[in-house]
């Protein structure tokens, strides 16, 4: 898939050396299944990590295991990633992501979808660390304008919004960071489906978003 918008680098070295909120790294989790681009960077990141942990003096290696780990030295990282890594994304079993399906099941129309605004609906998502949710957005509709006490990555699952950084389509994630504040837009021909991760709460502009907010964990 061609995506136009990808995590900050550093953002993609988080999550290969481990360090993202678990809420963050589903997203992360969830693009790389659908960017190369992505892919070989985290994996390059995990390439070094794993070197710079492997400074010790190590113990002799049987031959069996120096063949295997010469066989895998002859491929590229990005051959040996796309067959012990890459996720894949079967329409045929759900239109939900892979790697979320084992906390959200298979289908968008199977979860119970929450009224948020007209317009908006959410699904929560459990996460230890951050807030994780589905988003559904019907076309059109403007979400309140908002910035952040921390980071947010938003990946779009379904149709494609606008916002100040411009037009996100699916596989799109955008990465905002605390200065940025953006007013999302559902594109007009079909609704949006974006999964969203925070780790600290949004900052709403209006007075009756940040009434509503501790009501929709915001
Ligand atoms: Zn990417």
């Amino acid at each position: 898939m061609n995506c136009n918008h990808h995590p900050d680098d550093s953002t993609l070295l988080s999550y290969g050396a481990c360090s993202l909120p678990d809420a963050l790294a589903i997203v992360v989790a969830c693009h790389l299944a659908v960017c190369d681009h992505c892919h070989g960077k985290v994996a390059d990141a995990e390439l070094i990590g794993h070197g710079l942990m492997e400074q010790e003096p190590m113990e002799p290696m049987s031959k069996k295991a120096r063949d295997s780990m010469l066989a895998l030295l002859d491929k590229s990282v990005d051959e040996v990633y796309s067959e012990t890594q890459k996720i894949p994304h079967d329409q045929a079993d759900g239109d939900i992501p892979e790697p979320l399906r084992p906390i959200s099941g298979q289908w968008f129309s199977d979860l119970h979808w929450r009224t948020m605004a007209p317009g908006m609906k959410q699904f929560i998502l459990p996460a230890s660390r951050g807030k994780l949710r589905l988003l559904k957005i019907a076309p059109g509709t403007f979400m309140p304008s908002h910035g952040h006490s921390g980071s947010e990555l938003t990946l779009v699952l379904k149709g494609s919004y606008s916002d100040e950084l411009g037009r996100f389509s699916v596989g799109d994630v955008a990465d905002v960071d605390p200065d940025i504040t953006h007013q999302p837009v559902a594109d007009t021909h079909e609704g949006c489906i974006c999964l969203i991760a925070t780790d600290g709460p949004l900052r709403f502009k209006g007075l009756v978003p940040r009434l509503l907010q501790p009501f929709f964990q915001l």
